[in-house]
């Protein structure tokens, strides 16, 4: 059989996997010029597609972009920064320059300390080993931040390409698409070239002045949330609002689960109020940490729910990490789900997560 490449991107055409790149339904292989759908859609809807790679394609991903000379623009999820953190980044950006952009802004409660929250995603960079010039906080669904952002990679790009890089589901798709409408008004088509050294369907959108916006392939990071449960629950732990702090005032020797996908002990320490904040739509049970475990066992995916089925059959074992809080006011952070602000010191908490998926602490962004 012939191999065939999209006339768009140049992405080697495939039939059978709807999220990855190069995708074509079969009745579109009979047309003169085949397009894969990302490409398709772009040309006839102005409007990007997410796809995604995988680990073996990713060395391929970052030696195209090493080798090439422009500006990086890593977009992450704020309610996911260690699950949408690319750890391995300055390998492939080699000596570019590397904006980050925090996405979703629009769900943080109105109290958040803004400053607090680009601190701390600076230091999570800098932590994980990536340099970066700026950082931005935006809500790509509500434009919030957006012309700052803009403005800066205007400065910062030097007449040079943009690479717009992120792992699956930080929004990626929706920012370059308002950067289309921006660029374009809603009437232009734009037309997608063929990037040079890469079948991985990186797509050029053009710029002024020559250069080129380039949307690359959502890289897959295992320890995003969002690979171990079902679409539903998936929808269900994103919050789709601005979240409301829930507060419960605990005794120690209690724990409160987030749905049955977390779980917090209160092992010791003064009563005091655990301030959560997850999508509203994520039930929170609190109850005896000697009971905790015969619940979890009896009611997973019950009254402990999400999971549900589906997710019941792909979210890995809960574990455990223990932390001893010696500061006032510290986050608990789950992923990919939310927080847990604890107002007061000495306390040690117990916080059981999907294997993978790592608990951490930070000061509270208040
Ligand atoms: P991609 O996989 O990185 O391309 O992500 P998408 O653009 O498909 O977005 C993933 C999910 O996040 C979708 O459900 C979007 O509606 C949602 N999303 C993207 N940007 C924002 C944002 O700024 N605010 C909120 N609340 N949701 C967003």
């Amino acid at each position: 059989m012939e191999k065939i490449y999209c006339q768009g991107c140049g992405v080697l055409i495939q039939t059978s996997s709807r999220k990855e790149p190069g995708y074509t339904p079969k009745s579109s292989l009979e047309k003169e010029d085949i397009l894969c759908q990302r490409c398709f859609r772009l040309k006839h809807y102005n409007e990007i597609q997410d796809v995604s790679i995988k680990d073996d394609d990713f060395l391929q991903m970052v030696s195209s972009i090493r080798n090439a000379d422009g500006l990086v623009v890593h977009v992450i999820d704020i309610f996911d920064v260690n699950g949408s953190l690319i750890k391995s980044l300055p390998r492939i950006t080699g000596n570019n320059p590397i904006v980050l952009v925090g996405n979703k802004v629009d769900l943080l409660p109105k109290s958040t300390n803004k400053n607090q929250l680009i601190q701390w995603l600076r230091s999570s960079a800098k932590e994980a080993g990536i340099k970066v010039k700026d950082v931005f906080l935006i809500s790509s669904i509500k434009g919030h931040g957006m012309e700052e952002l803009t403005e800066s990679m205007e400065d910062l790009r030097n007449d040079k390409d943009v690479y717009i890089v992120g792992t699956t589901n930080v929004g990626k798709s929706t920012f370059i698409n308002r950067l289309i409408k921006q660029q374009t008004g809603h009437s232009d088509v734009i037309t997608t070239s063929y990037f040079p050294g890469t079948t991985l369907g990186f797509i050029e959108i053009p710029l002024d002045g020559g250069a080129s916006l380039i949307d690359t392939p959502g890289i897959v990071n295992k320890q995003q949330i969002a690979h171990y449960v079902s679409e539903q629950d998936l929808k269900l732990i994103s919050p789709n609002k601005e979240i409301k702090a829930r507060i419960y005032q605990l005794n120690n020797q209690q724990t409160l689960f987030i749905g049955g996908l977390a779980r917090l002990d209160f092992i010791k320490g003064d009563r005091q109020s655990f301030v959560c904040y997850f999508s509203n739509q994520l039930p929170i049970h609190r109850t005896k940490l000697e009971k905790a475990d015969e619940l979890y066992k009896n009611q997973v995916g019950q009254l402990l729910s999400p999971p549900n089925e589906k997710t019941l059959e792909i979210l890995p074992e809960l574990t455990e990490s223990s932390f001893r809080i010696t500061e006032e006011k510290t986050d608990i952070l789950f992923p990919g789900l939310g927080w847990v602000s604890i107002p007061g010191k000495d306390i040690t908490v117990v916080a059981h997560s999907p294997k993978e998926v790592a608990v951490s602490v930070r000061k509270s962004l208040l």
